[in-house]
């Protein structure tokens, strides 16, 4: 027999045309470069988007062609998430960190058509126009001046189009939407393809309860920058549920957001632990006695906040939680929409002891349905869950990706039968935990047994002074390679190499995992979206 069920493909367009029917008063605010806020409903949101994609359509926009963003968090890039789709066309997000060098060549590579960029990121644009020609280049008047005659006014393009009959092109659940390129961390960036399906399919799964968790009386502020993995899906779940969004806009010093944070509380809120690291410091010092930002911010207790994209010390889930705020770790990359794995409390865990549940907060957590998720060791065979055989992360589902944008699918990318190989290296517990120990190509492997750069991280950023910790492999003629920590002292504060090794002995670390050598830094150098850049740090120290 049959199923009887209808084949309606799943479509962004459903999300769109529900939260202009739906949620006509649901609200966004926005941070304007000038830090004013500017707030629209969702029906607004509505027709301008709709206005947006009939324009697209008007300057000959077609079906699959790309169109580039370059913008940070704010309406008119959330206009673009749905109204690029809407006209058929694919959003691909640049990221406006990367060198113009790069950005020339991503948006070669990905042949974009046309480009959106904020008003106040044209001096970025003008350095890569000439690696690639847009053929139009349309401009967000972020900052409320004048758009330069050479380019097309975003505004201009709206009012034209408002009012105007639209009708959504025909579409395919599988046809593509969105696009990004992998950050580059570990190689030339590649493009990843995002598509109807697979972006609800993840829209879906990213709201459930244990993840995002999305109720229509949420706030969701998205610090995770929109043009970094399609600010890990949020955006569409928030449209989807008809939630009240509200986005920093540039603003993301940790006295912005804790300004932001204050005026506009949100109850979800999404960034990578550097950022959270900062903004709890900050935080935490001006409670001091003598402070001058004594009492000017209010954290907003009970609020919930998705924390990822590089591991997450268990000191900073205890620094939230000591003012009402869990942190809630997940893992995930550009190629996997990104949720793959959050650390919830299972059922198992509803009675574990607070010190169990911090413990398990600090993991990545368990994979979340639709991802199927392997642990597999050199031999080429599943790791035993038993918390300490560490082989390679690998996944399958319906939002990973299958191949990268025009490159042949490479062994070293996805295994034979399919699966996408992360390059994360990590063990499973019993409880399907997924503990990440390194990336392949962090990995310090001393005397022939490795040393989890990770473990070392956290415990020496447990260390009261210690503002930040990055540890790399030196080579060493004797153990072959041996950790070397890269320190950032917090201000005023001192910890010596002794009193650091101290720390690490208690935790358990034998003699021969500690850091051969330490090295007090003013900074960890970051990549383009905010994590520790140790390929910087080997070349500043390489042995
Ligand atoms: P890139 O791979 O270019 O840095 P991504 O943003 O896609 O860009 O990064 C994905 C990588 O980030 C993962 O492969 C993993 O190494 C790291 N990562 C993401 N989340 C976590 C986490 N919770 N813990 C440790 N590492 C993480």
């Amino acid at each position: 027999m049959h199923a009887t069920m209808m084949n309606t493909p799943l479509s962004l367009n459903h999300l769109l045309e529900r939260a202009g029917t739906l949620f006509p008063k649901s609200e966004i605010v926005s941070r304007l470069p000038d830090k004013s806020l500017r707030h629209h409903t969702y029906g607004e949101f509505y027709q301008r988007t709709r206005a947006f994609a009939a324009a697209l359509k008007g300057l000959g926009l077609q079906k699959g062609e790309r169109v580039a963003t370059l913008c940070w968090n704010h309406h008119a890039h959330l206009e673009c998430y749905f109204g690029i789709p809407a006209a058929a066309g694919v959003m691909h997000t640049l990221n406006l960190r990367l060198s113009p060098d790069e950005l020339g060549w991503i948006a070669g590579n990905a042949k974009d058509r046309f480009l959106v960029i904020d008003d106040i990121l044209l001096p970025l644009y003008r350095q890569f126009a000439h690696l690639h020609s847009f053929e139009k280049v349309i401009v967000f008047p972020f900052s409320g001046a004048p758009v330069p005659v050479e380019f097309t006014d975003y505004e201009a393009l709206l009012a034209q189009a408002v009012g105007k009959t639209f009708t959504y092109a025909p579409h395919d659940e599988n046809d593509p939407v969105a696009m990004c390129y992998t950050s580059g961390t570990t190689g030339r960036p590649k493009g990843v393809a995002y598509s109807h399906r697979s972006t609800i399919l993840h829209t879906l799964v990213g709201c459930l309860g244990d993840f995002w968790g999305l109720k229509g009386t949420d706030s969701v502020l998205p610090v995770t920058p929109m043009f970094h993995a399609n600010c890990w899906g949020v955006p569409y779940g928030a449209v989807m549920m008809g939630v009240k969004l509200v986005f920093p806009g540039p603003h993301l010093h940790p006295d912005d957001l804790l300004d932001l944070m204050t005026l506009q509380p949100p109850s979800l809120s999404l960034g990578v632990p550097t950022i959270w690291m900062s903004l709890i410091q900050t935080y935490d010092a001006a409670q001091k006695e003598g402070s001058p930002n004594l009492g000017r911010w209010k954290l907003p207790k009970g609020m919930r906040s998705l924390v990822g994209g590089a591991a997450v010390p268990e000191t900073l889930i205890r620094a939230f939680d000591a003012h009402g705020i869990w942190l809630l770790q997940g893992w995930g990359m550009t190629e996997t929409s990104p949720l793959a794995t959050v650390s919830y409390p299972k059922s198992e865990l509803v009675d574990a002891p607070l010190d169990e549940r911090y413990r398990r907060a600090a993991l990545a957590g368990v994979p979340v349905p639709l991802v199927d998720l392997r642990v597999r060791g050199e031999d080429g065979q599943d790791q035993p869950w038993d918390g300490k055989s560490v082989g390679e992360i690998q996944v399958r589902g319906p939002f990973i990706t299958s191949s990268y944008h025009e490159v042949p699918v490479e062994p070293d990318k996805f295994t034979a039968d399919g699966w996408l190989r992360t390059g994360d290296v990590a063990s499973m517990d019993a409880l399907g935990f997924v503990k990440i120990s390194d990336r392949t190509k962090d990995l310090i492997k001393s005397g022939g047994e490795w040393i989890s750069s990770v473990d070392l991280e956290n415990a020496l950023m447990g260390h009261p002074a210690v503002a930040e910790a990055a540890v790399i492999a030196i080579p060493d003629e004797k153990w072959s390679e041996r950790p070397l920590a890269c320190v950032v002292l917090k201000a005023g504060l001192a910890a010596t190499p002794t009193e650091l090794n101290t720390l690490l002995l208690g935790k358990s670390f034998a003699k021969w995992q500690l850091p051969e050598r330490y090295e007090f830094i003013d900074a960890v150098p970051r990549t383009s979206t905010g994590k520790f850049w140790k390929m910087k740090l080997r070349e500043r120290f390489p042995g």
